[in-house]
């Protein structure tokens, strides 16, 4: 198992609020422009057949393929309301009514209906060969789960169910009626998602268990992640930090790009998946 460097003697809150310094990573061998497609496809699945424990960190982008729109990037939420406004507990707890009919609502009618695309099939597939051991993910769709992953990590909770603000009892979100908003508990309070919002602490136990998976991986697939949203963000640091390489797969570049990704490769999930897992095949 490797070790967790440094990081054990650093306090949470410096943590969360710094990346390391770019003077810590070497540069990077290759420019990115003179690298094909079919390149860094085949360097990848190399890579993956050659790893002995890889843990991937997803974020929103890898479910666009299932119609759940991003908060950031092309069709993101962002091009309507400010994601970091509506989706903070502040902004929950002063007029969950407004929340509720702007976010909550139309998130459960789309994720009620979602289901895996093959950027989840693709990284279930490779804990099914024995390629992959954990999923960290931001997303609170549930879809790694239902495409087949067994270890998922929750960073952010799900929106599965409902909690009641008053009593904590629990909700089916699927069985929620929506007729009256913010839909109530049988005890007369609010309900709202059981999932972190901005300004919400991340669940201790996701945290401290991506961290370790992070520390122990040897490589880390970043993928559909804008990497701005924090702690989240800091797993592939953790992961670079103990020598594991990082591959993102991302049709836009992200702050993890320049130094802490050893590449990236330019695309949708869904169909990358798919090169990179026929690819491997050929190789096991
Ligand atoms: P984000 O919305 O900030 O960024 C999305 C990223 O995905 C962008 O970098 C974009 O370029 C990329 N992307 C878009 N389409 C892609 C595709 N087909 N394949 C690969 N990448 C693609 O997402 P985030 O970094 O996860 O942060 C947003 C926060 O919002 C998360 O914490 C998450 O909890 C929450 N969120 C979740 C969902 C969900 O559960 N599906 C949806 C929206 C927001
Ligand atoms: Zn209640």
């Amino acid at each position: 198992m490797k070790k967790i460097a440094g990081y054990v003697k650093t306090t949470y809150h410096s943590i969360v609020n710094r990346l390391l310094p770019s003077s810590f990573y070497p540069t990077r061998s290759f420019n990115l422009n003179e690298v094909s497609m079919d390149d860094l496809i085949r360097r990848a699945a190399n890579d993956l057949a050659a790893a002995g424990n890889v843990v991937a960190l997803t974020g929103a982008g890898i479910s666009t393929e299932s119609g759940i729109p991003p908060f950031r990037g092309k069709g993101g939420l962002w091009e309507k309301f400010d994601p970091m406004e509506i989706a903070h507990i502040d902004a929950l707890m002063r007029d969950p009514a407004k929340v509720w009919n702007i976010l909550v609502k139309e998130m459960k009618e789309i994720v009620d209906t979602a289901t895996p695309n093959d950027g989840h099939k693709g990284l279930a597939k490779l804990e099914k060969i024995g390629k992959l051991k954990t999923v960290i993910t931001q997303n609170i769709d549930g879809l790694h789960q239902a495409a087949g992953n067994t270890d998922v990590i929750e960073f952010h909770g799900n929106f599965a169910w409902q909690r009641c603000m008053d009593c904590s009892r629990k909700y089916e979100t699927r069985k929620v009626e929506v007729a009256e908003i913010p839909p109530r508990c049988g005890c007369g309070g609010i309900l709202r998602p059981d999932a972190v919002f901005f300004g919400e602490m991340i669940p201790q136990d996701a945290m401290w268990r991506s961290r370790q998976a992070a520390s122990d991986c040897d490589l880390m697939l970043v993928v559909g992640t804008s990497a701005v949203v924090q702690p989240a963000a800091l797993m592939p640091v953790y992961a670079k930090e103990t020598g594991a390489k990082i591959i993102e797969i991302n049709p836009e570049r992200t702050p993890l790009t320049a130094e802490i990704s050893d590449y990236l490769i330019m695309g949708k999930a869904g169909e990358v998946m798919n090169q990179i897992i026929q690819t491997l095949e050929q190789k096991i």
